[in-house]
């Protein structure tokens, strides 16, 4: 049975005191017990501070995205192996934002998922079609495009990922894609793993405006694993509701 899951995507959000309380509102809100995983994947200069607010805790803590290089003359970029210092269990890859404003193609989000593995981290890989691509009816194609790619790079270790169906058009639009659409893709993708003796073990979020009012029906379909939450996750209430829905 693959693992339920709930992540924060904080975004480009947040500053220390801000996150010092959200962090601890979290670690104080969260209970030990609790059957679903839960993390926050943060700003890189945050990381530091969500391993010293959440060690020891069961909360994950992660990044947003990670550099498809090891080291070397990349300026600016991030590498895998130094975000797994701080004690990374998680990272992003091939978000849409990334994709629209950085260029992210699906090699670079292959090789970014390959990465994140060589460094003993999850990649939550982020596939999801346009409203246009939806339109005229390429959703499937599109998604299937997307992970097709990450195989193709990584081969059976996609067994060690986490993918995230966030449609482009439910996220930070404030709508979400209904339960009978998001689990209809998510059959798709479940069934392409299933293809790669995957299906077991990957778990599946959806991701696109989900909060606490529609938490509950999207994670009760049947290849709903949990959730990728953006806007909703820097609201603790908000995002511990969503985690226990
Ligand atoms: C996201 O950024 O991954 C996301 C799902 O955003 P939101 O929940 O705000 O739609």
């Amino acid at each position: 049975m693959p693992g339920k899951l709930v992540v924060g995507n904080w975004k480009m959000n947040g500053d220390l005191r801000r996150n010092d309380a959200l962090l601890a509102d979290l670690r104080v809100g969260w209970p030990v017990q609790a059957i679903r995983q839960i993390a926050v994947c943060v700003p890189f200069p945050y990381l530091w501070q969500a391993q010293a607010a959440l060690s020891g805790s069961t909360i994950g803590w992660g990044a947003q995205t990670v550099s498809e290089y090891a080291h070397g003359a990349h300026t600016g970029e991030v590498a895998a192996g130094m975000i797994a210092e701080f004690g990374c269990r998680y990272v992003i890859v091939g978000h849409s934002e990334r994709r629209a404003s950085y260029g992210e193609t699906d090699e670079m989000v292959a090789a970014k998922s390959s990465a994140a593995l060589d460094a003993g981290m999850t990649p939550i890989v982020c596939v999801g079609e346009s409203w246009a691509e939806r339109e005229a009816g390429a959703g499937d194609t599109v998604v299937l495009r997307q992970l097709d790619a990450v195989v193709s790079r990584i081969g059976r270790r996609i067994a060690e990922t986490v993918i995230a169906y966030e449609p482009v058009w439910a996220i930070g639009t404030g709508r979400s894609a209904t339960p009978e659409q998001a689990q209809a893709v998510h059959e798709v993708l479940r069934k392409r793993l299933r293809k790669h003796e995957a299906a077991e073990s990957v778990s599946l979020l959806y991701g696109g405006s989900v909060k606490a009012g529609n938490a509950k029906a999207l994670f009760a379909c049947a290849d709903i694993d949990g959730g990728l939450i953006g806007g909703a996750s820097l609201n603790v209430d908000e995002f511990l509701a969503i985690a226990g829905a």
